[in-house]
């Protein structure tokens, strides 16, 4: 689960990170009035005005009805209102959106920290994540913090510094003073970054975190370092026992069919193909998928029903893929281990007729315990669906249907 740079960074100065202090606002009058008490606060008279969405690439990305970009700077309190307006309720585009981009219903008013001083205000790159292979955390860093981490990382690996942390150990002080020691500082900012590494590992443990980039990370010119952006992913698999974080979940900024998928239990997650799937089990979906694609199609989703579908959770399940417009067929590939083949065939039939109206080819291809009764109910119940036993006549079911 995503949550909101705002949102973020409240969480992570409860752990004692120290963050680009801002006030959220949701009107240009809001937003105003958000620079007024940030003034008050902490005596910034410049003020950074932050698009709130999930997704990065805001400071290059732009407003489709405005072209204002999605994070600017307002030197002047009485531009704060104004500038916010050309944002709020606008569609910004970035590089992580897609063309379609994305409504911006917030703006995070914050204090400028770019400031000037003794020393040039310098920008570094810091994330920390789960590395499967090794079993544990890793905390990457870069001098070459800003925007275009992508291209640092794929053109020159060598300038990203990677620290791992045992997960029983925890991080260690050396470790922290070693990546500081990495990122070129000494003296105060030094100092300064082995307390923010630590309360942003601390901050990344207590959350239940599988991923966060702070980019970027700040030196400012006075040699403090805090975080000026947050992307901060928790583990939805420990939500449960997370609640108060559960609570900063913002729907608006999931896909609405996966939301509804998640409603119904189901794992479902949408792909801009044209054959949907309904499958039980993870690795079966997944080999389904590449069964779409060798036999021309492209999958529009992933959908994993679950051990125990029936007609409730198949209907539901298909309701979303029909949902999808690009969907032209329709395939179920199940196993009847726990779940019988003539269950989920009648399963298949009720929710057919129960939505009626289905404008798409189904192929159902049924395996495992009363394989052939379940295919005998698809045959028999005069509708436009299609059984299949084996994996190459589903394939060709497919393409036939395309
Ligand atoms: P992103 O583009 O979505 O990653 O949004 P960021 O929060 O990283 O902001 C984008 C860029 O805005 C940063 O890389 C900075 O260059 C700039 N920026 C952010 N805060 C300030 C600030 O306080 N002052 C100035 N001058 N620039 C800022
Ligand atoms: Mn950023």
């Amino acid at each position: 689960m995503n949550i909101h740079e705002y949102q973020a960074k409240e969480v992570l100065k409860g752990y004692g990170v120290r963050v680009q202090e801002g006030i959220v606002a949701s009107s240009p009058e809001e937003a105003h009035e958000a620079a007024v008490e940030l003034n008050a606060q902490t005596g910034t008279s410049w003020f950074v005005i932050k698009a709130q969405i999930h997704a990065g690439g805001r400071g290059k990305g732009e407003v489709k009805e405005t072209g204002s970009r999605g994070v600017v700077l307002a030197k002047k309190l009485e531009d704060v209102k104004e500038k916010s307006a050309a944002i709020l309720g606008g569609t910004l585009v970035t590089i992580q959106t897609g063309a379609e981009g994305k409504k911006v219903n917030k703006v995070l008013i914050a204090e400028d920290v770019y400031y000037p001083g003794a020393s040039e205000p310098k920008e570094y790159y810091m994330s920390i994540l789960l590395d499967r292979a090794t079993g544990s955390n890793v905390i990457m860093a870069s001098i070459e913090g800003g925007m275009d981490i992508e291209e640092v990382a794929e053109h020159h690996p060598e300038k990203i510094i990677k620290e791992w942390i045992d997960p029983k150990v925890g991080l260690q002080g050396f470790q922290a003073r070693k990546v500081a020691f990495k990122l070129g500082l000494s003296g105060t900012a030094h100092k300064e970054m082995v307390k923010f590494i630590g309360a942003l590992y601390a901050a990344y443990v207590g959350t239940d975190s599988s991923q966060f980039e702070i980019n970027p990370v700040l030196k400012t010119s006075d040699d403090k370092i805090l975080a000026v952006d947050a992307k901060v992913n928790v583990d939805d698999n420990a939500l449960y026992r997370q609640p108060k974080l559960a609570e900063l979940r913002d729907l608006a900024e999931e896909d609405p069919l996966e939301v509804e998928a998640g409603e119904s239990g189901l794992n479902y997650v949408k792909l801009d193909g044209n054959v949907g799937c309904m499958v039980n089990g993870a690795g079966l979906a997944m080999a389904t998928m590449d069964m779409i694609k060798l036999s021309g199609g492209e999958p529009a989703n992933f959908l994993d029903v679950g051990g125990g579908a029936n007609a409730t959770t198949v209907e539901a399940g298909f309701r979303i893929i029909l949902k999808d417009l690009n969907v032209k067929a329709i395939l179920i590939n199940v196993f009847g281990g726990i779940v019988r083949c003539d269950r989920i065939a009648n399963g298949v039939v009720e929710a057919y007729k129960s939505i009626g109206d289905i404008r798409v080819p189904i192929i159902v291809r049924l395996q495992g315990t009363n394989a052939a009764e379940g295919a005998k109910i698809i045959d028999d119940s005069g509708l436009k669906v299609f059984s299949a036993i084996t994996l190459k006549e589903a394939a060709e079911r497919v393409k036939a249907a395309l």
